[in-house]
């Protein structure tokens, strides 16, 4: 195997033997060929749709392909191996899709070569064999690892970007123009591309359309639960019997505290659900009372003394231990072989496992975080926080926010958010926020000094108070007193950062390390064209933040 796709990869160079993540060899190959499948649907996909036709069902397929594939989601070989004969039925339908379409139009159809054409071999051992011809190794040989990098950046920030449509979509929302973009990516990448710079256009493409995508799961969530709203929210459990809940999928959340109304049973949060408590639409049911425990990497310690059943509605998943085995489900495209899967919202048997379990004996002490401070909220003291900026109150703002993760190293944001000034504001999103949001921060100019935002999706928000904010001083977002400085792990974060890169928002800083699929060579561009860095010590960046 060879996977180089997040930050936690062995050795900072590629997980080749098995995956520090969890991932098995098998695994690994069946997601490689899921993807080279998928890049074939594409192809036939882009050059129907351009001609006026297109199905759903492939458009839909196309996005749960490569969301199933991010790091953390799916471990189950046997269902990646169905999801891979499923592929090239789809990509078969594409094809005459295509083909139907192009003779209406008159034109004889392209035959195409590559994945658009291939076929799995008739057994496993076959068909993993098949993965060795389009491994990330065979590639770099044949194409340069310069190359070989951005096609896998694209990937990578397509999968993130799948991630972000399929939720939206879960609740609603989508838009044509997405679903043409990823076909036409993917069939950019079907003709294996080798010009660096249509390449890093099209990841900067990669991310415009990913602000689209946020913003459609941003009008997906609050048109069904509310704007976010300042909350309390409980850190220690109660008494009686629970259910944890983990990922980042409201709507099962939603089912989830429907279906245990009346039960007696508490639900709390975990990891990158904690924001659901600012929802109006969520908090309204009492019993969703509080959150557990910390980001992903403390799961396995965390669910073993949980006393009650867990819930893992999107990444990020690890191996469950035998403690917990009994009472851990998936829903969604997370999977782990012997893990019961819930399909259809029918969380009965996550309630009668909760129901078996203890449940907490006493109630913890009385202590809260407060999140909620998506863009409606800061927006609504935006006169306040100007005034404060005008007269020298609040002196620059920090947006430490993205993933949390296992590796050392990431004590850098907890020592960062801690050394920033008292007159300074702390932005912070998605599980990197662990780190630092059970310190206390006090307030400056009336406002808290930590404004929690939200999930990795909540950047969209970020952004928004940030134009929102230039806006006010007349200036744009690289000349406010606004510093971003971002933790990574997996493919969400990268299509986020490819999002910030589209906006044309410099000097970011990277950290806890780079991306081993960024060459030198496209770094450097990088680092030339947007002032992209990597940390160094919270004293170093903080002293050339405030200079
Ligand atoms: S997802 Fe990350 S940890 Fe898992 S195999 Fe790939 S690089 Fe390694
Ligand atoms: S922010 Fe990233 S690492 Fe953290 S839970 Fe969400 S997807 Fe996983």
């Amino acid at each position: 195997m060879y996977c180089y796709q997040c930050e936690q990869t062995k050795d900072g160079v590629g997980c080749t033997e098995f995956g520090v993540c969890g991932k098995d060899p098998t695994t690994a190959a069946l997601q490689d060929l899921l993807l080279y499948a998928t890049n074939g649907i594409g192809a036939y996909a882009h050059r129907a749709r351009q001609l006026g036709a297109r199905d759903p069902m492939i458009d839909r397929f196309v996005i749960e392909a490569l969301f199933t594939t991010i790091t953390n989601v799916n471990f189950d070989p046997a269902r990646l191996d169905a999801l891979v004969a499923h592929a090239i039925e789809l990509r078969e339908q594409a094809r005459e899709l295509y083909e139907q379409a192009s003779r209406s139009a008159g034109h004889e159809p392209e035959v195409l070569a590559g994945p658009a054409s291939w076929q799995p071999a008739p057994t496993l051992d076959a068909r993993l064999a098949q993965q060795s011809e389009i491994s990330i190794d065979a590639r770099k040989v044949r194409l340069g690892e310069d190359v070989v990098g951005l096609h896998e950046l694209l990937t990578y920030g397509m999968k993130g970007a799948a991630a972000y449509a399929d939720h939206a979509l879960i609740l609603g929302q989508e838009d044509e123009a997405i679903w043409a973009f990823f076909h036409e990516a993917l069939s950019f990448l079907a003709s294996e591309p080798t010009n660096i710079d249509a390449l890093l256009s099209m990841c900067l493409r990669c991310g415009e359309v990913n602000l689209r995508i946020m913003e459609l799961l941003d009008a997906a969530n609050t048109g069904a639960y509310g704007s976010p709203r300042p909350t309390a929210v409980r850190i220690e459990p109660i008494a009686g019997k629970a259910i944890l809940v983990s990922g980042h999928d409201l709507r099962d959340l939603e089912e989830l505290l429907k279906q245990t109304e009346g039960t007696g049973i508490n639900v709390y949060t975990h990891g990158e659900m904690l924001p659901a408590h600012g929802y109006p639409g969520l908090k309204r049911f009492a019993h969703l009372a509080g959150n557990y425990g910390g980001a992903w990497q403390d799961q396995q310690k965390e669910f073993d003394t949980f006393p009650g059943a867990i819930l893992m509605t999107t990444n990020c998943i690890q191996k469950p231990r035998g403690g917990y085995l009994n009472r851990i489900f998936t829903s969604g495209l997370v999977a782990w072989p012997g893990v019961t899967h819930i399909t259809n919202s029918d969380f009965k048997p996550v309630i009668e496992a909760a129901l078996a379990e203890p449940g907490f004996s006493e109630d913890g002490a009385s202590r809260t975080i407060t999140v909620g401070f998506a863009r409606d909220a800061v927006l609504g003291v935006a006169d306040t926080v100007i005034q404060a900026v005008k007269d020298g109150a609040i002196r620059h703002f920090f947006l430490i926010g993205g993933c949390d993760g296992a590796k050392p190293g990431r004590n850098y944001y907890t020592d960062l958010a801690q050394l920033v000034p008292n007159d300074c504001v702390i932005l912070t999103l998605a599980c990197g926020k662990y780190r630092f949001n059970k310190l206390e921060f006090g307030e400056v100019a009336g406002i808290p000094r930590l404004l929690d935002i939200g999930q990795c999706n909540d950047a969209y928000s970020a952004i928004r108070i940030a134009t929102a904010l230039a806006d006010a001083f007349d200036t744009d977002v690289n000349s406010l007193p606004l510093s971003l400085i971002l933790s990574w792990y997996e493919q969400k974060a990268v299509v986020i950062l490819l999002t910030l890169l589209h906006l044309g928002i410099r000097n970011i800083r990277l950290g806890p390390s780079l991306p081993a699929f960024v060459t030198s060579t496209v770094l450097n561009v990088l680092v030339e064209t947007f002032g992209l860095a990597p940390i160094t010590t919270p004293e170093e960046d903080l002293a050339a933040i405030l200079s």
